[in-house]
């Protein structure tokens, strides 16, 4: 990824990114491009290095951002025409952590707005196709993010993952997907969707790149007080012996190219001297209800502030300030955004409370005690990313219970705030890209990309 030898220019690495980017036009990964700032900055980065003058370790690396992420380039949508147009003042502390080290931001990714969603199919600029074929889902919400990298647009992506945005996705379209322990990246300047499961990652092609982006990004952010003290890079080694198995996630629920990829990998770990160890976890079966319960709540109060006032749209015949709320707020959220919001207020009612969202949280605090013991008998675990590869434009938008239902597998990880990284692992019969996620406990985050690309070895 450096490009200080001067093999190549920063400023023809940008031109190649943002010409790849026309060309694939037609599957909708961006929402807009940053041409006039990336080809600026990658001016000023050749210069630097013309000049013999120290740059970063990602020097006039061309990057894509996911349009959930502020940044004082370009207008941050979210992908809803609630923040049509939103041109922010700050920089994330993402964008700010990658820029000062010379990464150039070509363009912001398509998404679910708000980041509700497992397709790209709620965005209000139309879905993002997937990698290899036209007719199916990019996944989502980070759906741009993840073919962006996919189809070597840029070397790595930004993303977001409150329940699988960034792993579901990865897997969809062959790349590397990482949701780092909670806590480990500021979530300064990105559009909060539900606050105590956000995690900020990335996608990359290795897990090398990863490990490269987590150095430079994980740490402790005065501006958001759930991050953690940097760990990350003084993570002492620790080799893994010992690899979990679900017993539940293997049922005829599965795709049935996905379970035999996790029985080959499974395999292969065994040749390769590690120790599978079957885990019964059956407080897991609860985490879907779980999770949507716990997030429509936070999703509400994150949203509330979007009230046609204080900025994005503004409905055009709202005639009193009663009308200004109501109006915006209807049309621009997208019906995902409405229901997560009625939902949220349901379960946060006086009357619901207790029988909803209380309830909810104490399995929660069960599901984090559950991968606590877990993790007590093995370093990490295998699972599917999710039940099915991509599946086709359409098939699931209309009906919300089943597109929640492709969460089962990723969800319980964000409710325990532990780490999980989707690797590409295989294909389909007809050429779909499969992934498995290997989930760790707090703080294994560095170890864990490691293990991972073990897991690349046969392929
Ligand atoms: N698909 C999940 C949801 O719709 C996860 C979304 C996310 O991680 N942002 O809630």
């Amino acid at each position: 990824m450096r490009i200080a030898d001067k093999t190549t220019t920063a400023v023809s690495l940008v031109k190649e990114a943002l010409e790849k980017a026309k060309k694939y036009e037609d599957k909708h990964i961006f929402v807009s491009l940053n041409e006039e700032n990336a080809l600026k900055k990658a001016e000023e980065i050749d210069a630097k290095i013309a000049n013999g003058e120290k740059v970063g370790r990602l020097a006039g690396v061309p990057y894509a951002l996911k349009d959930n992420f502020l940044s004082k380039e370009g207008n941050t949508t979210a992908s809803s025409l609630m923040l049509e147009p939103f041109h922010s003042p700050i920089d994330s502390t993402t964008v700010k952590k990658l820029e000062a080290e010379g990464a150039i931001m070509i363009g912001r990714t398509n998404m679910d707005s708000f980041a509700h969603g497992s397709s790209t199919e709620n965005s209000y600029f139309g879905p993002t196709k997937n990698a290899v074929d036209d007719e199916r889902v990019a996944g989502g919400s980070s759906g741009g993010s993840a073919v962006a990298v996919a189809l070597d647009i840029v070397p790595f992506a930004t993303g977001s993952d409150t329940g699988g945005s960034i792993r579901q996705p990865a897997s969809f379209n062959g790349v590397y997907g990482f949701k780092p322990t909670y806590g480990t990246i500021s979530r300064y300047g990105v559009v909060a969707m539900a606050s105590s499961t956000d995690c900020i990652g990335f996608f990359t092609k290795n897990a090398e790149d990863m490990d490269l982006l987590m150095e430079i990004c994980a740490g402790q952010d005065e501006n958001d007080m759930t991050t953690l003290p940097d760990y990350y890079s003084e993570t002492p080694e620790k080799p893994a012996k010992k690899i979990g198995i679900i017993k539940d996630f293997d049922n005829d629920a599965v795709d049935q190219d996905i379970r035999n990829v996790l029985a080959e990998k499974v395999e292969f770990l065994k040749n390769e001297g590690y120790e599978i160890v079957e885990l019964d976890m059956p407080t897991l079966k609860y985490a879907l209800a779980v999770y949507y319960i716990v997030v429509p709540a936070e999703v509400t109060s994150n949203l509330s502030r979007h009230d046609g006032i204080r900025y994005g749209y503004r409905s055009e015949d709202a005639k009193d300030l009663g009308e200004i709320f109501s109006k915006s707020r209807n049309e621009g959220f997208m019906s995902e955004n409405k229901r997560r919001i009625m939902i949220g207020n349901f379960v946060l009612s006086s009357g619901f409370y207790d029988a909803y969202y209380l309830k909810a949280q104490k399995a929660r605090t069960k599901i984090i005690e559950e991968y606590n013991k877990a993790f007590e008998k093995v370093d990490y675990i295998l699972t599917p990313v999710s039940p099915n590869p991509a599946f086709k434009l359409g098939e699931k938008v209309n009906d919300p219970v089943s597109m929640y239902l492709e969460d089962v597998m990723s969800v319980p990880i964000n409710l325990a705030g532990v780490p999980s990284v989707a690797v590409p692992v295989g294909k389909t019969e007809s050429g779909l890209p499969l992934g498995l996620q290997v989930v760790g406990p707090r703080r294994s985050d560095k170890n864990l990309l490691k293990f991972a690309s073990v897991l690349e070895g046969d392929k």
